[in-house]
């Protein structure tokens, strides 16, 4: 039986994102029921998983029988088949699951499912691409994080440009409305960089700001 102390998970959908997260819990030696409807995929992670079971989701009699009312966070992990997925979520909201994470296929699914009432919808494929296209077009962006439809928080390579200036000489909150939130050298990272700070080039900096204004930035300083 689980451990009921511990937080408990449930995947449902064992496909590559909802496996990852399967495996990724247990290597965090987190308690993770795996649950699909696909015979092979349960034994797949039999050994991965605490518990492996195989289940059709969309069936209410099913979700009850598994308890999944008394998980912490289920997390729904069906691809393609988008009814499966719009249905599971709605028996999972009406049985009032604590945490309810969703993976959408498009962002017509993703507007369902937020009317539904999941507490989370994640877009794997176009947040994935969108942080891809920023490291293409810029070779200074490592990563890309995106807050809202505005904000962001992204990595920027220091180059010449900026190099040997101190935070305060830069004043990128004044002229770009952005904030270092931390700067990595090498293996160290300061988290609160004091403004006399100098900036080195391959520094690595965590900047927070509007699109726009990390666009701006980036073109005139990266
Ligand atoms: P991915 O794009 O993450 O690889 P897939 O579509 O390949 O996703 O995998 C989704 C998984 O969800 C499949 O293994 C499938 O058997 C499972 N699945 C689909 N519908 C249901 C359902 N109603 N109940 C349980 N599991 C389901």
């Amino acid at each position: 039986l689980l451990n009921t102390m511990k937080k408990q998970f449930a995947v449902i959908g064992l496909g590559r994102f909802g496996g990852s997260i399967v495996k990724e819990l247990n290597d965090q030696g987190m308690e993770v029921l795996a649950i699909d409807r696909n015979e092979e995929k349960v034994n797949e992670f039999a050994s991965v998983a605490t518990h492996a079971v195989m289940a059709d989701t969309t069936d209410e009699n099913t979700l009850r029988s598994l308890g999944i009312r008394n998980f912490d966070h289920v997390i729904v992990a069906i691809g393609d088949n988008i009814q499966s997925s719009i249905l599971t979520t709605l028996m999972l909201v009406e049985l009032k699951v604590a945490h309810i994470t969703v993976k959408a296929q498009n962002d017509y699914h993703e507007k369902v499912l937020n009317k539904l009432g999941a507490h989370k919808v994640v877009h794997p494929e176009r947040d994935m691409g969108i942080r891809i296209a920023h490291n293409i077009v810029s070779k200074n962006v490592l990563d890309y994080l995106e807050l809202s439809d505005e904000y962001s928080i992204v990595e920027l390579i220091a180059g010449r440009r900026v190099h040997n200036y101190s935070l305060t000489e830069l004043d990128l909150r004044a002229k770009y409305g952005c904030n270092i939130m931390a700067i990595k050298r090498e293996e160290n990272i300061d988290v609160s960089p004091a403004a006399e700070e100098k900036i080195n080039s391959g520094d690595i900096l965590i900047v927070i700001g509007a699109d726009s204004d990390i666009t701006r930035m980036e073109q005139d300083l990266f």
